[in-house]
């Protein structure tokens, strides 16, 4: 028989000696969520693929104190980096979005404005709105099993994700008029990163396309029926883990 998975915390940082003081949402987690018990050994991970075995030594209302007890060796992530360059989607969505790619091992979730985002956000609502996606992508980790936290940026202008995606890594614009599709497109050629944008409900501007085109992105379509934005999205991460990350 198979022993019982264990539990998994993650912590901000793993300290380098044995033992871990956790308070604040990480020791409410440990109990409310994990409804962990002292005497019970769980697993910690950092953002940075840090694993190792902890005994529980004490829990209170307060806080709790871990021992670590063996460090464990990290998993390799993916050998596909893929970049997820999301329009800002309605916040269902978006949640399943950074949940889904965060399971299917994406390494980065860029949050864009595009002309036709339903969503319009000042800088708090997206301060606020990037830490419920952060929170999202570390449950999506614990219950997943996977080592690293994707990196999540702050919403921003599409031009400005653009600007900033200028080295040579192959770029795909999921776009349902395109005339290749997206598995075509990366069966052409052997890929170590690639950047895919995905649209709003409301689909690409004119504007839009015209800037991502000028930035190397390539049209590709995931078949003939409109997906939704959800949909699209952890279609395309599979599609790309699929053919040369960690899913073929
Ligand atoms: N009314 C919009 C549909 C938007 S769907 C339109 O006609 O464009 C939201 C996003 O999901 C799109 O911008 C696109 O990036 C992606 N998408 C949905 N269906 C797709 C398909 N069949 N092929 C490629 N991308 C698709």
């Amino acid at each position: 028989m198979q022993p019982p998975r264990r539990q998994r915390l993650y912590v901000y940082e793993l300290p380098a000696d044995a033992s871990l003081e956790l308070v604040g949402d990480r020791a409410h987690y440990l109990r409310n969520v994990l409804r962990v018990k002292a005497g019970q050994t769980i697993i910690v991970f950092d953002a940075r693929g840090s694993e190792a075995l902890a005994d529980v030594v004490r829990l209170t209302r307060h806080g709790a104190l871990l021992q670590i007890s063996r460090r464990l060796e990290p998993r390799a992530e993916s050998p596909l980096e893929v970049h997820l360059i999301q329009a800002v989607a309605k916040s269902d969505a978006m949640d399943l979005i950074v949940q889904k790619a965060t399971e299917l091992g994406i390494a980065r979730i860029r949050p864009v404005i595009t002309e036709h985002s339903v969503v319009r956000l000042d800088a708090e609502r997206a301060g606020r709105r990037l830490e419920h996606w952060q929170r999202i992508a570390r449950s999506a980790c614990e219950q997943s099993g996977r080592h690293y936290l994707p990196t999540i940026d702050l919403p921003c202008p599409l031009a400005e994700a653009l600007a900033d995606n200028v080295d040579s890594a192959p770029r795909f614009l999921l776009d349902p008029d395109a005339d290749r599709s997206l598995a075509q497109r990366l069966a052409g050629t052997h890929l170590g990163v690639c950047l895919l944008l995905v649209g709003p409900e409301g689909g690409f501007s004119r504007q839009d396309l015209a800037s991502a085109h000028r930035a190397g992105f390539e049209g590709s379509s995931l078949g003939p029926r409109i997906l939704r934005v959800e949909t699209a999205a952890i279609t395309a991460c599979a599609l790309a883990q699929g053919q040369w990350g960690d899913l073929r």
